[in-house]
């Protein structure tokens, strides 16, 4: 038996989250990075700050990241890379959760990420469990049943049921939000009946064909890394 099959779905990076909150200067409330990092040195003490522009009307604000920190504090590569406005340090700070609930801004990850599969559909219906690992690429908060929808190409019915019945085995709630790598598992029609009711095998086929029956792409598409945009 094969117990070795694998996939990865990886929550890919669009864009990052744009900060929610009021601008000084117009009714804006939508701010993105400007791509830019503060740093002002008075003696050893540092202030960092992630500069945001607002969307509306370009105006620049701060974010505090460190205030009136002493110079050994930092890690001296991180405050080289403040200092470069390294792009990866700005990308830590705009995806922060707890930059955000310090700052008390709220984050909109709409539009900021995309499914990638690279899982053959038709591998579903196999009654070996399938393990899917989930990467995610920014911690962007992602309902797991909207990921399955995503990743399955199924309604949120059918996930449902699916988890419902142990077809899919998570380690969280369905309608709770994933922002970390996790794994799942996908069970074949037959190894879930089997085990519940220790059927024999000539189970009716009417009876493992969840997954086969619903909704699959047509065949040329299925092997390809497919894509779904978060809306
Ligand atoms: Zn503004």
């Amino acid at each position: 038996m094969n117990t070795d099959r694998k996939a990865l779905w990886a929550v890919r990076q669009c864009a990052l989250p744009t900060v929610i909150r009021s601008c000084p200067d117009c009714p804006g409330m939508r701010h993105r990075a400007s791509g830019n990092i503060r740093v002002n040195a008075s003696g050893k003490l540092l202030d960092v700050w992630l500069l945001l522009s607002c969307a509306s009307c370009d105006r620049t604000s701060k974010v505090p990241v460190h205030e009136r920190v002493h110079v050994s504090a930092l890690d001296p590569a991180r405050l080289v890379a403040y200092e470069i406005n390294s792009q990866a340090s700005v990308r830590e700070l705009v995806t922060s959760a707890s930059l955000a609930a310090k700052n008390r801004y709220r984050l909109d990850w709409t539009g900021t990420w995309e499914l990638e599969t690279r899982m053959p559909l038709y591998a579903l219906d196999d009654p070996n469990p399938l393990s899917v690992q989930v990467r995610f690429e920014l911690p962007a908060p992602v309902r797991v049943e909207r990921l399955l929808q995503l990743g399955l190409g199924l309604s949120r019915a059918e996930v449902r049921r699916l988890v419902a019945d142990g077809r899919i085995r998570l380690p969280l709630a369905p309608d709770a939000k994933a922002h970390q790598d996790f794994e799942l598992t996908i069970h074949g029609p037959g190894s879930v009946d089997a085990a519940k009711h220790a059927k024999s095998p000539g189970a009716p086929v009417a009876e493992r064909t969840d997954l086969a029956r619903i909704g699959l792409p047509p065949a040329p598409g299925r092997e390809l890394p497919r894509r779904a945009t978060a809306r």
